[in-house]
C-alpha cells in the first residue's frame, strides 16, 4: 500500500508524528501486521484513522477494523482503545463541547448484544427497577460525520471534549433533518441513491464529501447542489425512527427489528444502536472514558470476496444509458447470494480493465447493493459499439454509452411503460412482464397500453385469460380514475431531471396544460431549474409532445398543485430564506403560503435575498451575514401578520 501524494501533504502538515520513511516501510508490512510491536500497530492505526477521518482513506473500512480489532484484542488497555479516536484537526482552533460526545460500544454478533442486554438487566436489579419496565430503544446507526448542534453553533465531535465551530455549514444551506436545530448530537450524512445518481462519477466515497462540507475551503459545485437539494444532511440522533420495547421484545423480535429500523433510511448506515431510556439506570450505569455503558452499537460487518469476472453486460436504461454488469460465479456475502454487480460506467469498464478473465474485489455491507471496491487484476475490456436491445450503434456522452435509438429500442420502450405505471403508484398488474407480453404484441408507447381498456379481444390474443384481462383493464381505468396530483403524473414520463420535485416546482406554477406553452427562460426563474437543466427539460417535452397530449387527452383525475398568486401581495416576486425551527406551523407550511404569494424560497442566504425569516434558535452569523447583505429580518410572526394584509 503506498500513500499518494496528497495524502502525504496532508499527513506532512498536521500529522504530529510524521516519519515518511516509517510510514512506507510500515504500510508495505500490514499483510504481517499481527508480527509487529504494540508500538508499531499503534502508529499505523493512527495514521489510517488519520487519513480515513480527514477524508482521505488509505484503506477500507473493513481492513482498518481488521487491524483495529486485533489490537483492541491483543491491548484491551491500550489508551488508544480507551479513548474517543480523535478526528484529525487541521489547524483549527477548538472549542470545549457543550456536553461530552463518547464514542459507542461496538458488538459484531447477536450473541455480544445478548450479553450486553444480560448485564443491563443485572445492574438493573441493583438499580432497584423491574427488567420488563427497562425500555430498549433501536435506531439505525448513520455513517457520516458525527456533529453536535446545542441549537446555536454545530461543533465536530473533536477528541470528545473539545471540536470545532462549523457553524458556517448552515451559511452553506446545509439542512437538518426535521428542521429541528439544538437536537444534539447526530451526523452529517448524504442520501445513498442521489450519491449513485449524481456524486458517484466524482467521488468514491461519501466521506470525500464529508469532509469537503467540513472544511473552511470553497465547495466544489456538485457538493453545493447536493446541499441544496437536502442530499447531504445533518441528521440528529433523536430524528432517527426508532422501535422500543422490552428486552424479552427485543431478542425475539431481534432480526425484524433490526431490519424494519434500518429499511427507511436513504442514508449510508453501518449498523443499529441499542440502547435503555430509562434516565435514573441511565446514570446509574454510567460511562467509561470511551463509551457510555447504556448503549451500545451493533455493526454490521463488511464482507468481500475475490471473483472472476465471467462476462460483462450491458444493461439499457429507459433513457438508453448503458449500464455495465459484471456476471460471476455466485458467492455468499453478508447473508446473500450474489452472482453479480454494476459498475459506474464504461468509462471505468475501460479505465480499470474491468473484462472477461479480470479479477475484483466486491464488497457487501450489511444490506446494500454489492459494489466493485477494487480491480485485483486487469483484463482487457470489451466496449459494445451496438445497443445490446436494437441493435443501434452506441454513442459516448461524457463517460457514458448511449443507445439514441429512444423511438425503437425495445429495453426503452419498455422502461418507460413500466416506469409510468410505477410512478403512477394506483395500479396493479401491469407489472414488468405484462408489459413484456405487451411488447411482444405490438404495444410500443402507453397510449397503446391504455388502447387495450376496450379491447379486450386484443388481450384474450396475446394468451391473457379471462381473469387477467378483466385484472389489466380494471387496473387502467383505475388509473385514470383515482386522484393522483398533477407533478406525479408528470414525472411518471420519466423526462430526464424531472422528478417528483422539480415536476411539482413547475405545476406549482404552472397549469399542465401550459406545459408546451413554456420556454427555457420560464423554467430558468423557478428555483432550482439552471440553465442546463432548464434547456434539458425543454428538450425532453418536445420529445415526447405527441405521446403526452394523446394521453393527456385520457383525462386523468389530476389534481392541481398551482398555487394562486395574489398580485397584490408585498412578496410578489421577492426571494425568500427561511431559517430556524419554526413555531406557527411546519417550515414547509410557510414556504407554501410564501410561494402562494409570489415569493421564490430558497435555501441559503445570497445577494439576491429580500427577505430572511427567522424561526427560533437562529445563529448569530446567519443574523450578521443578513445584516451584510442589507437582508430585511422577519420575525415567523411578523411574516404572518404581512400575508394575511
Ligand atoms: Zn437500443
Amino acid at each position: 500500500m503506498a500513500l499518494s501524494k496528497n495524502q502525504i501533504k496532508i499527513l506532512k502538515s498536521s500529522f504530529d508524528l510524521f516519519d515518511i520513511d516509517q510510514i512506507n516501510s510500515d504500510l508495505e508490512s500490514l499483510k504481517s501486521f499481527e508480527i509487529l510491536s504494540e508500538e508499531k500497530q499503534l502508529y499505523i492505526l493512527k495514521v489510517l484513522n488519520f487519513l480515513y477521518r480527514g477524508g482521505h482513506p488509505a484503506c477500507t473500512d473493513q481492513q482498518y477494523n481488521q487491524f483495529f480489532n486485533f489490537f483492541k484484542k491483543k491491548y484491551p488497555n491500550n489508551d488508544f482503545i480507551l479513548t474517543v479516536e480523535p478526528e484529525p484537526i487541521i489547524g483549527e482552533k477548538l472549542v470545549t463541547l457543550p456536553q461530552k460526545m463518547l464514542s459507542t460500544d461496538k458488538a459484531y454478533s447477536k450473541e455480544e448484544i445478548i450479553k450486553w442486554i444480560d448485564r443491563i438487566r443485572k445492574a438493573s436489579v441493583q438499580y432497584g427497577l423491574d427488567e420488563n419496565n427497562i425500555e430498549f430503544k433501536v435506531t439505525a446507526k448513520l455513517d457520516g460525520y458525527a456533529a453536535f448542534d446545542d441549537g446555536n453553533s454545530l461543533y465536530t465531535r473533536g477528541n470528545g471534549s473539545k471540536g470545532r465551530n462549523i457553524s458556517f455549514v448552515f451559511d452553506r444551506g446545509l439542512s437538518v433533518f426535521g428542521d429541528e436545530r439544538g437536537l444534539g448530537a447526530g451526523e452529517i450524512v448524504i442520501n445513498k441513491h442521489y450519491f449513485n445518481e449524481h456524486l458517484a462519477n466524482y467521488f468514491d466515497n461519501t466521506r470525500n464529501i464529508q469532509a469537503s462540507i467540513i472544511a473552511e475551503k470553497n465547495l466544489s459545485q456538485v457538493i453545493q447542489k447536493s446541499i441544496i437539494d437536502r442530499a447531504a444532511i445533518f441528521y440528529p440522533f433523536k430524528a432517527l425512527p426508532s422501535w422500543r420495547g422490552t428486552s424479552t421484545e427485543l431478542i425475539k423480535n431481534y432480526d425484524s427489528i433490526t431490519k424494519n429500523v434500518l429499511s427507511d433510511i436513504p442514508f449510508e448506515t453501518d449498523g443499529v444502536v441499542i440502547e435503555i431510556t430509562n434516565q435514573g439506570l441511565k446514570d446509574f450505569l454510567g460511562s467509561t472514558r470511551h463509551h457510555h455503558r447504556w448503549q451500545i452499537a451493533l455493526k454490521s460487518n463488511d464482507e468481500s470476496s475475490l471473483v472472476e469476472v465471467l462476462k460483462v453486460i450491458p444493461q439499457v436504461s429507459r433513457n438508453g444509458k448503458n449500464t455495465p454488469v459484471v456476471i460471476f460465479n455466485s458467492i455468499r456475502l453478508s447473508g446473500a447470494e450474489i452472482s453479480k454487480a454494476t459498475a459506474h460506467n464504461y468509462s471505468m469498464v475501460k479505465k480499470l480493465g474491468i473484462g472477461v478473465g479480470s479479477e475484483l474485489e466486491i464488497v457487501r455491507s450489511g444490506l446494500v447493493i454489492p459494489k466493485i471496491e477494487r480491480v485485483i487484476k486487469k483484463s482487457s475490456p470489451s466496449i459494445p459499439n451496438h445497443c445490446i436491445s436494437c441493435g443501434s450503434v452506441l454513442h459516448w456522452i461524457d463517460d457514458n454509452l448511449f443507445c439514441l435509438n429512444h423511438n425503437g429500442c425495445r429495453d426503452q420502450i419498455e422502461k418507460t411503460i413500466i416506469h409510468f405505471f410505477e410512478t403512477l403508484g394506483n395500479n396493479d398488474g401491469l407489472g414488468p412482464a405484462t408489459i413484456s407480453t405487451f411488447y411482444d404484441h405490438g404495444i410500443r408507447s402507453i397510449y397503446d397500453v391504455y388502447l387495450l381498456e376496450n379491447d379486450p379481444e386484443k388481450l384474450f390474443a396475446m394468451g391473457f385469460k379471462q381473469k387477467s384481462a378483466l385484472n389489466i383493464i380494471d387496473a387502467l381505468k383505475k388509473s385514470r380514475r383515482i386522484e393522483i396530483e398533477d407533478w406525479r403524473f408528470l414525472a411518471a414520463f420519466g423526462i430526464n431531471r424531472l422528478g417528483y420535485a422539480a415536476s411539482e416546482r413547475i405545476l406549482e406554477l404552472y397549469d399542465i396544460s401550459d406545459l408546451y406553452n413554456l420556454d427555457e427562460n420560464d423554467l430558468i426563474k423557478i428555483d432550482g431549474f439552471a440553465k442546463k437543466t432548464s434547456q434539458i427539460v425543454i428538450n425532453g417535452f418536445n420529445l415526447i409532445k405527441e405521446q403526452f397530449d394523446d394521453i393527456y387527452k385520457l383525462n386523468f383525475n389530476l389534481k392541481s398543485s398551482k398555487l394562486t398568486i395574489d398580485s397584490e401581495s408585498k412578496f410578489l416576486h421577492k426571494n425568500l430564506v427561511f431559517t430556524g425551527k419554526m413555531e406557527i406551523g411546519s417550515r414547509e407550511d410557510l414556504e407554501k403560503i410564501a410561494k402562494s404569494l409570489g415569493a421564490k424560497v430558497t435555501k441559503s442566504v445570497s445577494s439576491k435575498t429580500d427577505f430572511l425569516i427567522l424561526g427560533s434558535k437562529v445563529g448569530q452569523r446567519k443574523i450578521d451575514a443578513a445584516k451584510t447583505h442589507n437582508i430585511k429580518l422577519l420575525s415567523e410572526k411578523e411574516f404572518m401578520e404581512l400575508t394575511s394584509n
